[in-house]
């Protein structure tokens, strides 16, 4: 990477600013440099969830069962591979961990009618910071006058939470028009549900966090401050990353 390269940001995604908030160099190494790289086991996984998710809540109310679940999570467990872990322990942590993530939280859901938004992508323009917004919708259930948010992740930390929340407030209210009654994020490695009840304050709050985010990601100075040391061992740029080198300066561009 170069040393202090000019970024400008003209598109924010949920997934650049996931992969920024794990790893500014990650992010740059992927997103800027769109250098390939190998699947990971958190992302495969990932993969997996939102395909279980997503086919489980097309089926008729009276097939989401729990033996369904099961069959879908075998149906999609089979492509990932052991050789994306460490160890075997961790695969099968990680599989029995998944799997009762879903049975618990889907089976809790078979009374939801057909959801409002099911891994749906929306795209704007965020005139109040110059930049393109894209967000996925997991599943959105409507309910009275508004409508609850629901994620289903691998893992997160206090700051994806506070990404993930904000990004869902801003583009429910800028898009929609309607503020969220409830945003759910369900972290299924440690069988956490995270609830978050946006209120009037939310957007504003919303809008100056997402400022900051385009702030940090143009202001490469700062990386080197940024990235976090654990998410090191199972990066697919160890062998690249030369986060400590000083090389020219180039500009670069975030679309
Ligand atoms: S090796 Fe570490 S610092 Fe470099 S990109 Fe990967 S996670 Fe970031």
């Amino acid at each position: 990477m170069i040393k202090y390269p000019q970024v400008s940001v003209r598109t924010m995604t949920d997934q650049n600013l996931t992969d920024f908030i794990r790893c500014p160099y990650k992010f740059y190494y992927t997103h800027i440099e769109k250098k390939k790289h190998p699947l990971g086991w958190r992302q495969a996984i990932q993969h997996i969830i939102n395909k279980v998710v997503s086919s489980y809540f097309q089926l008729p109310k009276n097939q989401r069962t729990p033996a369904n679940v099961l069959q879908l999570i075998d149906q999609y467990w089979g492509r990932l591979e052991l050789g994306m872990f460490d160890t075997k322990l961790q695969y099968y942590m990680a599989a029995a961990a998944i799997t009762d993530g879903l049975m618990t939280n889907l089976s809790s859901e078979s009374d939801i009618a057909q959801p409002l938004f099911l891994y749906e992508k929306f795209k704007m323009n965020l005139k109040e910071l110059d930049v393109d917004l894209s967000l996925t919708f997991d599943v959105a259930e409507w309910q009275q006058d508004s409508f609850i948010v629901k994620k289903f992740l691998v893992d997160a930390d206090v700051q994806m939470l506070e990404l993930y929340c904000h990004l869902t407030v801003v583009f429910s209210e800028k898009v929609f028009g309607i503020r969220p009654a409830r945003i759910e994020v369900m972290t299924l490695i440690d069988g956490e549900k995270h609830v978050f009840n946006p209120d009037t304050d939310s957007l504003e709050a919303g809008l100056n966090y997402l400022q900051l985010m385009k702030n940090l990601l143009e202001d490469t100075q700062q990386f080197s401050d940024m990235y976090n040391v654990n998410e090191c061992p199972a990066c697919p740029f160890q062998g690249v990353c030369d986060r400590d080198e000083k090389i020219e300066t180039k500009h670069k561009f975030l679309s």
